[in-house]
């Protein structure tokens, strides 16, 4: 409940004018709540309208995306661009298709990329783009075409200097493919650190692929370790979703010792009580981009359960949602407490409902947010700018060792920040005021602008 009175004025605003964008409305409300427990300490921000100016999109970018289907049939789609908060780096922050896209979602996700981006500990603002148009069922000459009249508009918008997109939900190395190509006709120019998760034959980054679900492991073995003194090491996994995330989430489990039961997409989930054949799952999805309900087909003992919000009903020690925005409501949540799960730690970004968190919180499980959690993912697109502005390609294995680092530094300070708080191990209060505080600095010191 927010009680102080410069958070109620603000909240109150920003319900007032965006009334029907419920997922940005619950973020702000989420981060709010941890801030009233800093706030008391920093009167200047209220004289400086700081917390106004937080919640504000520095710009808003929306467009028309139109394209010939391979009928010849012309369609139209919606783009977005939200730069929000350029105070410690340009805007940075992937691009997501999916028909569920609208402005609600990409403000939600522009906002808690701005606390993420700040985690990290590299000079990176917080935006999000996207559109609501379906990669699903499309030729990849479809996929291109739509990629190509989508950078038409984005490309006058964005630049190393300026906002950097990467992949997300939708947007993976096809789409990253054709979206550099596009801009690089445009502009004329290879400037590689326009966007990030390319190709590795035009400036993409070794590690960048497996980035999220393995940053994401370490990141959960560093609070399995430091707040309950324990591992991966013979835990039974529940990880939802299948996509980039869920995979390299999975795969880094197996390599800790875990063993992954369980994996979703948005129609069903899969059980396989042997732990789930990568192999298999990773030909499905990426060869033959068909639905996990293939693998029960295909791997003798598994079984296949149409509605995926179930996936939380498998008994596991630690859960994973990887998949999308409040896939884990308090039923599912509830599920996983009676099951005995020790910890949920988030991949996908806000995958728990307010509620599920309560639930989760009150339970003792520990829990960590998607912003402190799944920052691999972007640390490491930083890392790759980093590469393409020294022209250099470091190894897997460098990458990998630096977002090892990179994790470990989140958990500790997430983990400082909460004891900070006087809430010690309260990795959710711990992510957003730490990632808020660099923000709040950065921004007083550069002036109302
Ligand atoms: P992908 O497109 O690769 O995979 C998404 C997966 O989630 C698919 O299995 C998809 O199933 C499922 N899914 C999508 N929407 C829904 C829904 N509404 N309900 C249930 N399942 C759904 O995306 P990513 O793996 O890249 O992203 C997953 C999450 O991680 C997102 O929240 C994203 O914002 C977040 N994230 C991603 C990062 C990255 O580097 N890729 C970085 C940080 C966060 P189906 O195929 O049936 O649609």
């Amino acid at each position: 409940m927010l009680t102080n009175e410069y958070l109620k004025r603000v909240y109150a605003q920003v319900e007032a004018r965006d009334a029907h964008e419920s997922e940005f409305l619950q973020a702000v409300r989420e981060v709010f709540e941890s801030l009233e427990l800093v706030i008391d300490k920093h009167p200047e921000w209220e004289a400086a309208g700081l917390l106004e100016r937080f919640v504000e999109p520095e710009r808003t970018i929306e467009f028309r995306v139109p394209w010939v289907d391979d009928n010849g049939v012309t369609r139209v789609n919606r783009g977005y661009r939200v730069q929000y908060n350029s105070a410690i780096g340009p805007y940075k922050g992937g691009l997501r298709f999916h028909p569920s896209v609208n402005l609600s979602i990409m403000k939600f996700l522009g906002f808690e990329q701005i606390l993420k981006n700040s985690l990290t500990s590299l000079p990176m603002g917080g935006g999000k783009g996207g559109s609501d148009f379906d990669p699903k069922g499309k030729s990849d000459a479809e996929v291109m075409r739509f990629c190509q009249s989508f950078m038409s508009e984005l490309y006058r918008h964005i630049g190393q200097f300026t906002d950097v997109p990467a992949g997300d939900i939708g947007v993976g190395a096809r789409e990253i493919g054709f979206l550099f190509g596009q801009y690089k006709k445009l502009t004329d120019r290879f400037d590689g650190a326009v966007l990030t998760g390319k190709g590795l034959t035009y400036g993409g980054s070794l590690a960048r692929t497996q980035a999220t679900g393995f940053g994401l492991c370490y990141f959960s073995a560093e609070a399995l370790k430091h707040l309950r003194n324990t591992s991966y090491e013979g835990k039974t996994v529940v990880v939802s979703g299948s996509g980039n995330v869920a995979q390299y989430c999975a795969q880094k489990v197996g390599v800790l010792g875990g063993k992954v039961v369980a994996m979703s997409d948005s129609q069903g989930y899969i059980y396989d009580p042997n732990g789930i054949n990568l192999d298999v799952l990773f030909d499905i999805k990426q060869k033959r981009r068909a639905r996990i309900s293939v693998y029960a087909d295909e791997v003798a003992g598994s079984t296949y359960v149409e509605g995926c919000k179930n996936i939380w009903k498998v008994k596991c020690d630690i859960a994973h949602p990887c998949a999308s925005q409040n896939e884990m409501d308090a039923e599912g949540a509830q599920a996983l407490v009676d099951n005995g799960c020790m910890a949920v730690f988030e991949g996908a970004n806000m995958p728990l409902t307010p509620e599920a968190i309560a639930i989760i919180q009150n339970n003792g499980l520990l829990y960590s947010p998607g912003k402190a959690s799944n920052a691999g993912g972007v640390a490491t697109s930083g890392l790759e700018m980093t590469q393409n502005s020294i022209r250099m390609s470091w190894s897997f294995d460098e990458v990998d060792e630096k977002l090892h680092g990179i994790m470990q530094n989140i958990f500790k300070a997430c983990y400082d920040a909460s004891v900070e708080c006087g809430k010690p191990g309260d990795l959710m209060v711990g992510a957003n005021v730490a990632g808020f505080l660099k923000v709040a600095n950065a921004m007083m010191a550069q002036g109302v602008v």
